[in-house]
């Protein structure tokens, strides 16, 4: 029987870290498979390049920007958790055809699972794809929730497609609003370039107790988490919650938990 394929597709994605991290498993594991690829696709070419990835073999896929929605639409079928957020980022392809998962909502609650944050008053800063996975987890973690976008719209929208009540924040009342939060959440891509500020809140405003997330990983501190951590609030950007997501389709596909341990971070350059 042919060897079980999989990849990560996204535009860019020469800098994904999701080979490193599905590799060490599937030799760890032991797993006879392909080793894991990330290949290059662009928005305009999905249908016609992930058509010929299938005729090719491919059993798994992992979706990354810009293509989560358009992988969403392609599907034959879906989770409810896909269904609800419009979005897939686990392509599942076997003889009944196209099944697609989001791991992201269950990747963001894993990663903060030991903090202590069940019911409590939760920023959520941005409303694009990355932010309706976490709106999502925080729902099921029962917290009350505020988000503030740039395009307020945009923020209307996700409340009204997940069937959310949060606070849609303005400027003015964004600044209350972070002096009472426990968790403050970027999910915008600003901080994505190195030393690029994010003065989307007046760091002067939060509340050192709080516990302060970046979802971007890569630069592994941006300016936001160390303004905050000057604060004194605690900081994580967004490793855990790659790895935690990459965890739930690693079970999808090869029907068995990986382990997160010191190994995987050592491979990842993390101590
Ligand atoms: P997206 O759907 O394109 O959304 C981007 C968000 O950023 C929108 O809310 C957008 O606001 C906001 N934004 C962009 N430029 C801005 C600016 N100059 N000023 C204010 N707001 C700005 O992207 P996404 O999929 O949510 O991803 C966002 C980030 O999360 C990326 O850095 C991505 O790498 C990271 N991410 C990490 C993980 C992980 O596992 N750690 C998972 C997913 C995503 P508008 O609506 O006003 O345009």
């Amino acid at each position: 029987m042919a060897h079980k394929k999989t990849a990560v597709i996204g535009d860019p994605i020469d800098h994904s870290l999701s080979p490193k991290i599905h590799n060490h498993w599937i030799e760890s594991k032991k797993i006879d498979v392909a080793p894991y690829e990330k290949i290059n696709v662009k928005k305009e070419n999905f249908i016609r390049d992930v058509n010929r990835l299938i005729e090719e073999g491919y059993n798994g896929l992992n979706v990354t920007i810009p293509l989560k929605e358009d992988a969403y639409k392609y599907c034959d079928n879906t989770s409810d958790i896909a269904r609800t957020l419009k979005a897939v980022n686990t392509l599942i392809i076997n003889k009944d055809g196209v099944y697609g998962d989001n791991t992201d909502p269950v990747g963001f609650e894993k990663s903060i699972a030991n903090r202590g944050l069940n019911n409590k008053l939760c920023l959520v800063l941005g409303a694009g794809g990355s932010a309706r996975a976490v709106v999502y987890a925080l729902t099921h973690m029962k917290c009350e929730i505020g988000i503030y976008n740039r395009t307020r719209e945009k923020a209307e929208l996700l409340c009204s497609d997940l069937g959310v009540e949060a606070t849609i924040l303005t400027e003015t009342t964004l600044r209350e609003f972070v002096g009472s939060s426990q968790l403050v959440v970027n999910t915008t891509s600003l901080g994505q370039q190195e030393d690029q500020e994010n003065n989307l809140i007046e760091f002067d405003s939060l509340n050192s107790s709080a516990h302060v997330y970046d979802l971007i990983y890569n630069p592994s501190k941006t300016t936001f988490l160390r303004h905050a951590e000057k604060k004194g609030c605690t900081v994580q950007n967004g490793l855990e919650m790659l790895i935690h997501q990459a965890a739930q389709s690693f079970n999808l596909w090869h029907d068995t938990m990986p382990e997160i341990d010191e190994d995987l971070m050592s491979v990842l350059g993390v101590s």
